[in-house]
C-alpha cells in the first residue's frame, strides 16, 4: 500500500506558509512508561490534535537512547496515524553511533522530516565509542569527525548523511545552559558562540528551555536577533513554555532545568500552595501572561510557542484558548464529525511490532459510559490492566468545540481528559500517560560524572554505600542517585526508623509514615483542596541483599503478618514476587485474581469523590524497578571499567532486591516499623 504523501512536513516550510503576524504552537509529549499509559496517550493525542491543532508535535528521546524504541513508536503514532507533523528529539552522547543511525533511518522511514538535535547528558568515558583499533592504525567504521560530543556534532552528521531531508532544530537556554563545563556559572554569553556554531552548521530553528523569567527571555531574544554574527536574524526562535501542573512539580522542574522562578511568581504560587486546584489555576494565569507578553513583541516572522505538556492536556488547553492560540471562530463554525478515510497501517520499528487499533469512528451521542478507550492489545497484557479496567469514557462527540471543552475538563466527558490531572510522578496512576519521570528524558543521574564523584566519591565497600544513604537521611548529603532532593518534612517524622533500617544495610529510597485523618491544610501532611482530610498507609521501598531478602520474604508471608501487608519485590534480572503471587516450589506465580492495587494516600474533600494520588501496584512497581536498577547501572558508568567502585556497584546491582512493603494498619502508626525493626 502507498502511504499518503505529505507535501509539507518540514516545520520551517509550515512556518513560512503562515500569514505574516500570525501565531503558532507546538506540543511536546514523552513516551509513556506503561502500555496502558500509551493507550491512554493515544486517545489524548487524538483529542488534542483535533481540538487544538498544533502546527507540530515533538517526541522526547531518553538520554543515551534509553527510550529509543518507545520514542519511535510514539513518533510513528503521531506522524503516521494521526497525521501530525512530528519532530523527533534525538540526543547523541552516551549511546552508540549505530543507534543514532538507526533512529535517523527509522525516522525517515516513518515520514518524520524534523529532528531536534541535542547533546543529551555530558559525554562519559570511552564506553560508547565504537572504536576498533586495527593495529593502531586508527578507527574502523567511524571517522574522527563523526564523534558526538556536542549537539553541533549531531547537526553536522545529519547534514552530512541526509543533506536537506531533515529540518533540524537545536536547543537554546534563555538563562544560559547550566553545565559544569563552565563552572563560573550559567551564562548566555558563554553559550552564544556555540549556538552560532550549531546554527551555522545547519540548524533551521531554535527551541528554548522552559523559563518563567520573561525579562530574561526578552533580553535573550533581543541579544540573538542583534547578534554580530547575523546568525539569528530570521531563524524561528520558539520559546519553551511549561504549564504549571503542581507546586512540587514546578519547583522540581525549574531546579532541574536551572530556570529562575521570579519572586512575584513564587509568591503567587506560595499563596495557594496548599490547594492543588488553585495552583493549577494561578499557573494558567502565569503562563498565559508570559505568552501574551511575548506575543506583543515584534518578531521577524510568525511567533511560535512550544509547550512542554508532560502528557497532560487541561492546563495547556486553557492557556492556548486564553491566549488566542487556537482561533475561537473556527471552533464555533465547525461541527462536522471527522471521518478517517485513509486506511491505517502499522510499521515495525526497531523490530517491535506495534499493535495499532484503528482510530475510533466516533459519533454524536456515543455513550459516555462506554468505557473502552482503544481496542488494541497491550504489549504486556499478562500483567497490565486492560483498557476496560482504565475506567475511562469512550471517544466522545467530536466537534472541535466539544473536544476542546472536554480537554478543558468540562462536563461528564471532561473526566476523560482530566482524571489524571494531579500527577504524582512515579506514585501516580500507572495508567496515566503522565505516569513516571518528570521530563521523559529517561533514566539519568541528572548530573555529570564529576558532579557524581564529588557527591558520592569512590565507594569501595557496601559499608561505604550505607554511609551515603545515612548521610542523605541525616541531611548532610544533598542527593543519592535515586533522589536529587533531601528528605521532606513528612519523612523527617520517621527519620529515626529510616536510620535504623539503613544502618543494617537496607537502603531506603522511598517511604511514608501512616496518617489517619489529618486536615488537608496541615503544614506537614496536608495536600489537595481546603477543608478536606487526608490519610496515608505507611510504606517503605528498600534495596536489600538477597541473603536478607529471603528471610524477610518468609516473615512477610507468615500467618500473623501476611494479612496486614502488601509487598512487591524485583531484582535486576527481572525476577518478580509480590504478596499477590502464589509460591510454588519457591517460585512466584501470579495469583488467580491478578495484581492488587494499593491506594496508600487518599483524601476526602467537600463535593468530590475520594482522591487517591498515590497508588502502589504491580504495573507501576515493575516499571519503576526497571528504572531503579537502571540507575545503578548509570551510577556504575561513572567509574572506570576495571575500577573497584564499578565492580562494587555492578555486584550490588546483580545481588540486591528492590522491595516495597505497605502496611495496611494505618491507624496503628508504628505497625510497619515494628515489623521491620523488631
Ligand atoms: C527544547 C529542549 C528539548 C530537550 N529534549 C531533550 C530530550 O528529548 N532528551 C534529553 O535527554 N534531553 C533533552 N534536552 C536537554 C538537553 O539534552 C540538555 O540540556 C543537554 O545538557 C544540552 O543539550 P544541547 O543540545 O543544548 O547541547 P550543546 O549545544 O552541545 O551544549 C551543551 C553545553 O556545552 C556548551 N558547548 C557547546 N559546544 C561546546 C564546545 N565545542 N566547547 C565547549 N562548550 C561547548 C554549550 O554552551 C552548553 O553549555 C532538551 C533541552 C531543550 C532545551
Amino acid at each position: 500500500m502507498q502511504y499518503p504523501l505529505f507535501t509539507m512536513e518540514k516545520i520551517t516550510d509550515k512556518i513560512a506558509a503562515l500569514p505574516p503576524g500570525s501565531n503558532y504552537f507546538s506540543l511536546e509529549f514523552f513516551p509513556p512508561k506503561t502500555s496502558m499509559g500509551s493507550a491512554n496517550l493515544r486517545a489524548r493525542l487524538d483529542r488534542m490534535s483535533r481540538a487544538l491543532r498544533p502546527l507540530f508535535v515533538t517526541v522526547t528521546w531518553g538520554a543515551g537512547g534509553s527510550t529509543a524504541e518507545k520514542s519511535l513508536e510514539l513518533a510513528e503514532l503521531c506522524q503516521r496515524e494521526l497525521g501530525l507533523t512530528t519532530c523527533l528529539h534525538l540526543t547523541c552522547t552516551n549511546m552508540s553511533k549505530k543507534l543514532v543511525d538507526k533512529a535517523l533511518q527509522d525516522a525517515k522511514a516513518l515520514g518524520v522530516r524534523n529532528i531536534l538535535a541535542l547533546r543529551g547528558d555530558p559525554p562519559r568515558s570511552e564506553e560508547y565509542k565504537e572504536r576498533i583499533n586495527v593495529n593502531g592504525n586508527g578507527i574502523e567504521g567511524m571517522e574522527e569527525e563523526d564523534e558526538f560530543e556536542w549537539a553541533i556534532d549531531l547537526v553536522k552528521y545529519i547534514r552530512k548523511m541526509y543533506g536537506d531531508y531533515f529540518c533540524i532544530g537545536v536547543a537554546a537556554y534563555p538563562e544560559g545552559h547550566a553545565d559544569e563545563g563552565h563552572p563560573e556559572g550559567q551564562s548566555l554569553e558563554h553559550d552564544l558562540p556555540y549556538l552560532v556554531g550549531k546554527t551555522q552548521a545547519g540548524a533551521d530553528f531554535i527551541m528554548t528551555q522552559l523559563f518563567f523569567d520573561v525579562e530574561a527571555y526578552d533580553k535573550f531574544e533581543k541579544r540573538l536577533r542583534e547578534h554580530e554574527s547575523g546568525a539569528f536574524k530570521t531563524i524561528p526562535i520558539i520559546p519553551g513554555m511549561m504549564p504549571i501542573q503542581s507546586y512540587q512539580m514546578i519547583k522540581r522542574t525549574t531546579k532541574l532545568s536551572h530556570a529562575r522562578l521570579p519572586p512575584n511568581i513564587i509568591s503567587r504560587l506560595d499563596e495557594v500552595k496548599g490547594d492543588d486546584e488553585m495552583v493549577k489555576k494561578v499557573g494558567v494565569d502565569i503562563v498565559s501572561e508570559i505568552v501574551t507578553h511575548i506575543q506583543q513583541e515584534a518578531a521577524p516572522g510568525p511567533r511560535g510557542f512550544h509547550f512542554y505538556t508532560l502528557n497532560l492536556e487541561k492546563a495547556v488547553s486553557f492557556i492556548l484558548e486564553r491566549t488566542n492560540l487556537i482561533p475561537t471562530e473556527d471552533l464555533e463554525d465547525e461541527s462536522a464529525v471527522l471521518e478517517i478515510s485513509v486506511p491505517l497501517q502499522s510499521l515495525s520499528v526497531n523490530g517491535a511490532h506495534s499493535n495499532h487499533a484503528s482510530r475510533r469512528q466516533s459519533s454524536i451521542g456515543s455513550d459516555p459510559h462506554n468505557r473502552v478507550i482503544v481496542t488494541g492489545p497491550t504489549s504486556n497484557s499478562d500483567w497490565e490492566a486492560t483498557a476496560l479496567d482504565a475506567a475511562m469514557p469512550a471517544d466522545p462527540i467530536n466537534t472541535r468545540a466539544n473536544t476542546l471543552a472536554i480537554s478543558e475538563g468540562e462536563g461528564a466527558l471532561g473526566r476523560e481528559a482530566t482524571w489524571d490531572d494531579f500527577p504524582n510522578g512515579r506514585w501516580g496512576d500507572a495508567r496515566s500517560p503522565a505516569y513516571g519521570e518528570i521530563d521523559g528524558y529517561g533514566v539519568s543521574l541528572h548530573m555529570s560524572v564529576n558532579q557524581a564523584i564529588k557527591l558520592w566519591g569512590f565507594p569501595k565497600s557496601v559499608g561505604d554505600i550505607t554511609e551515603l544513604f545515612i548521610k542523605h537521611i541525616e541531611g548532610s548529603l544533598s542527593a543519592i542517585p535515586w533522589s536529587e532532593e533531601g528528605l521532606n518534612e513528612e519523612t523527617n517524622t520517621i527519620k529515626s526508623q529510616l536510620l535504623q533500617l539503613n544502618q543494617k544495610g537496607w537502603w531506603s529510597v522511598a517511604s511514608q509514615p501512616a496518617v489517619n485523618g489529618v486536615r488537608s491544610t496541615d503544614p506537614v501532611f496536608g495536600w489537595g483542596p481546603r477543608n478536606g482530610f487526608v490519610f496515608q498507609k505507611a510504606f517503605i521501598e528498600l534495596f536489600l541483599p538477597s541473603k536478607d531478602w529471603t528471610p524477610l520474604k518468609e516473615k512477610l508471608m507468615s500467618e500473623e503478618i501476611k494479612e496486614n501487608v502488601s509487598w512487591y519485590a524485583a531484582n535486576a534480572s527481572s525476577q518478580f514476587f509480590s504478596s499477590d503471587s502464589l509460591m510454588v516450589n519457591g517460585v512466584g506465580t501470579r495469583g488467580d485474581e491478578g495484581g492488587s492495587t494499593n491506594a496508600v494516600t487518599w483524601g476526602a474533600f467537600p463535593g468530590k469523590e475520594i482522591i487517591t494520588p498515590t497508588i502502589i501496584e504491580e504495573v507501576s512497581f515493575r516499571a519503576w524497578a526497571e528504572e531503579a536498577f537502571g540507575i545503578w547501572e548509570e551510577w556504575g558508568r561513572v567509574y572506570e571499567r576495571e575500577s573497584e567502585s564499578k565492580k562494587l556497584i555492578e555486584g550490588v546491582r546483580e545481588d540486591y532486591w528492590l522491595v516495597n512493603v505497605i502496611h495496611h494498619g494505618y491507624v496503628e502508626g508504628e505497625g510497619l516499623w515494628d515489623l521491620l525493626l523488631k
